[in-house]
């Protein structure tokens, strides 16, 4: 009894020290990154995304409340790559929240370990209309990168709370485990599909289709954030036919009255795959994502026998 009485005197004292240092308070921009950002942090931190899954990253609509939540932040984790640089600096700046400044301690960009493609040579300008100077931004897609990502909140959160290193890192082994047996198992739903021939609406994918081996043959948008236009809509549509394609994949938050166009001229399918956790009702998670995206697309590559 005397021992069982000392144990309960232990797990309040730890209880109470624990409780004593209160909660992470993080901020992310997309909910991919809060989703990885949960998974690391479990209940020692508090997390919020500011964007939703279903808008465009790139053209998020900044909102008051935005600047509310990044004056309260203790950390603040951006995709980085200049996804955000539409929206994202003048809220930080207007936050005047010293912790979450680039360059503070509160920053984190989340591409830092992450492995980026379509990194441009030579001189970029703003005139190209690219919306993707430095590389894609939508390196997510891969869940390679989702677990580089996972290190970068593990180790950010224990340096600037270095009593939880080994919560935070046992969490991060934990979710790293779980996502290569994921992984395997949506890598084997794609092996019988490699090579197949696909067009997406923007560039989201990159990451993705080299990972599940789809070929992008082509894109909706002439550039990336520049909308379609009727002499690349054309010769898109006749690359189609001369390769055979059946897939377009289209992005939740744009419009479809030139895919469904495409799809008529073609006889492709267009589908609406989300890029992002919150771009549908069902993937509310990062591992539903790819659930979600490689269920839409063998189903459909079934049904069209796309090659
Ligand atoms: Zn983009």
């Amino acid at each position: 009894m005397k021992h069982m009485a000392f144990l309960f005197l232990g797990a309040a004292l730890f209880a109470a020290s624990a409780s004593a240092q209160s909660k992470l308070t993080v901020v992310t921009t997309t909910e991919d990154l809060a989703s990885i950002g949960r998974e690391v942090g479990g209940d020692h931190i508090s997390i919020e995304s500011l964007a939703r899954g279903y808008q465009d990253p790139h053209f998020v609509e900044a909102k008051p409340s935005f600047i509310l939540k990044l004056q309260k932040a203790d950390l603040l984790v951006a995709v980085g790559r200049e996804l955000e640089i539409g929206w994202l600096p003048p809220l930080i700046q207007q936050s005047r929240n010293s912790k979450i400044q680039p360059g503070s301690q509160g920053y984190l960009d989340a591409s830092l370990g992450a492995t980026i493609l379509e990194i441009p040579s030579g001189t970029i300008t703003r005139a190209m209309g690219d919306v993707h100077p430095l590389g894609n931004p939508h390196y997510w897609m891969d869940p390679e990168n989702g677990k580089r990502i996972g290190k970068e909140f593990a180790d950010k959160l224990s340096e600037i709370r270095p009593n939880d290193r080994a919560y935070f890192q046992q969490r991060l082994a934990d979710f790293t485990s779980r996502l290569d047996a994921a992984a395997k198992r949506w890598l084997a739903q794609m092996a019988p599909y490699k090579g197949t021939k696909v067009v997406t609406y923007h560039r989201s994918f990159p990451n993705f289709a080299e990972r599940f081996g789809l070929d992008i043959i082509g894109y909706v948008e002439p550039k990336p954030g520049i909308p379609p236009t009727p002499q690349h809509t054309l010769d898109l549509i006749n690359e189609m036919k001369r390769q055979n394609v059946k897939l377009v994949l289209v992005e939740p938050y744009f419009d479809l009255k030139t895919p469904n166009a495409i799809g008529r001229d073609t006889g492709a399918q267009v589908l609406v795959m989300p890029p992002s956790v919150g771009g549908t009702k069902e993937v509310t998670d990062y591992f539903k994502l790819f659930d979600y995206d490689i269920n839409l697309l063998v189903e459909a590559i079934k049904k069209t026998g796309a090659k």
